[in-house]
């Protein structure tokens, strides 16, 4: 895109743009190596049931620390990530990590819970996708119904015949499936039917001004309905204070994820949570 200065001639990048597409460039570069020099890891955010307040679940949450540009958000990194490429192997990295994470805690006497995976689109329309999901389960010895994994609506609306095809046949293998973000994009009601999904993720924005909103509260309850109606769970996203948690659960919202109970949690942090969860009931 041409910007024009305040001299009326054209320059093809303001210092702002430069400086914006040098850091990218430089993160490319950087996350090149990250895998290898092992600048990943994940952090697991606790998923709890509003039925009985135990935590029936973890958000597998990746985190960048760069030894120079320190933590970087992947907000910023994803994207540049799936641009050139680089987001399937951090993405079979995640999975890996994360599905044999689950296996140690099982075997160490764990409560059962679900593994909840974030998948990127890049990841979703690649061929491979079902067998590098088989084959990481199997590798790492845990059984399907442990592992879910979060899409978006744009990804299962970009192409959904393939997208139902797919979620069938990760459905059948046992791998439980959620649309993340719920409500922000738009999937069809007509194709949502059809889609192998076990829950809806209702939105951080809708959670967030549920107290003085009614909009919103409008919007979340309708997402309950819905999803009951179409006999999927619901859980919702970025749950901070009492009130909102009041509310969730006097709509009959299955889960609920957020500051309120935790942020995500390094390994050894979220076995200690757990333990303060079976402690108390
Ligand atoms: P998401 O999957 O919707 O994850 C929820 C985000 O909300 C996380 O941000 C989480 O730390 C944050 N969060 C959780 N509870 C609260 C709360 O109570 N209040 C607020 N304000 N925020 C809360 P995070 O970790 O920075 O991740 C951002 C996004 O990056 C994720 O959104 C997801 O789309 C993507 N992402 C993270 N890890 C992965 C990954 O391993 N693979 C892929 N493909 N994407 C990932
Ligand atoms: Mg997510
Ligand atoms: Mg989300
Ligand atoms: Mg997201």
């Amino acid at each position: 895109r041409i910007k024009r200065s305040s001299h009326n001639n054209f320059c093809f990048f303001t210092p702002e743009m430069q400086s914006h597409s040098a850091r990218r460039l430089q993160l490319s570069n950087a996350l090149y190596f990250g895998l290898t020099r092992g600048e990943f890891l994940l952090h697991y955010q606790p998923q709890i049931s509003l039925q009985d307040g135990h935590m029936v679940g973890v958000e597998a949450l990746i985190r960048w620390q760069h030894p120079e540009f320190g933590a970087v958000a992947p907000s910023e990194f994803i994207p540049i990530a799936e641009d050139s490429g680089q987001i399937l192997a951090i993405g079979e990295w995640v999975l890996r990590t994360a599905v044999t994470q689950m296996k140690a805690w099982l075997d160490a006497g764990m409560k059962p819970m679900v593994m909840s995976v974030n998948l990127s689109t890049v990841q979703f329309r690649h061929p491979d996708l079902l067998a590098l999901v088989m084959q990481t389960l199997q590798m790492a010895g845990l059984p399907a119904q442990y592992l879910e994994l979060e899409l978006t609506e744009a990804m299962a609306m970009d192409n959904p015949t393939a997208a139902i095809a797919l979620m069938n046949q990760l459905h059948e293998q046992g791998v439980r499936l959620s649309i993340d973000d719920f409500g922000t994009g738009y999937s069809s009601l007509s194709y949502l039917k059809k889609f192998k999904v076990s829950k809806l993720k209702i939105d951080q924005s809708f959670v967030r001004d549920i107290g003085d909103d009614k909009d919103d509260r409008a919007i979340v309850t309708a997402v309950i309905n819905l999803a009951s109606s179409l006999g999927m769970q619901t859980i919702a996203e970025g749950v901070e204070t009492p009130g909102q948690l009041a509310f969730l659960r006097l709509q009959g919202c299955d889960e609920a994820q957020g500051y309120y109970f935790s942020k995500p949690l390094p390994v050894d942090q979220l076995e200690a949570f757990a333990k303060t969860m079976t402690a108390v009931p």
